[in-house]
């Protein structure tokens, strides 16, 4: 690719970028509004722009949550390495869906994920099913370009 095709395809990629913001804020608001709190409550912590959503770090081993155009991490995965991390990715497919489906997210992606995630733990490890089997996971990770071979355990 030469320069002048590069410089074309940053430009596209950051209005693409600042489109998906501006729709979570707007389409996308009840979850936002959500994620905006809880990113004001950690404001302390590192974050960093990322095609269009902001992701904050919160060490621990609670897993991932994106709230609109709010992505939250418990691994210190940085900006440089983001565009390779499944994990990120995986969030910011969440952060698509919110984009797609606005005022719907919650009850069609955040609500029953989180009830996968919290309570079908013992019925996946019975039936040797992978939490990315979920419809909500197996979007997020499609809308991401996210490919898992195998199972994965882990959120
Ligand atoms: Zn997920």
């Amino acid at each position: 690719m030469n320069n002048h095709n590069k410089i074309g395809t940053e430009i596209t990629t950051m209005i693409k970028s600042i489109g998906i913001f501006i729709i979570n804020f707007t389409w996308g608001a009840i979850q936002t509004v959500i994620g905006l709190v809880a990113f004001l409550a950690l404001i302390g912590r590192p974050h960093y722009w990322y095609k269009g959503s902001i992701v904050t770090v919160k060490e621990g081993s609670w897993g991932g949550i994106s709230l609109g155009a709010f992505i939250f991490i418990d691994t210190p995965i940085m900006k440089d390495r983001a565009t390779d991390s499944d994990f990120v990715n995986h969030e910011y497919g969440h952060s698509l869906q919110s984009s797609k489906l606005g005022p719907l997210y919650l009850i069609i992606i955040g609500i029953p994920s989180l009830i996968w995630a919290a309570f079908f733990g013992n019925w996946r490890r019975a039936h040797k099913k992978s939490y990315y089997d979920f419809y909500t996971e197996q979007w997020a990770d499609e809308l991401a370009g996210v490919k898992r071979n195998g199972t994965v355990s882990g959120l």
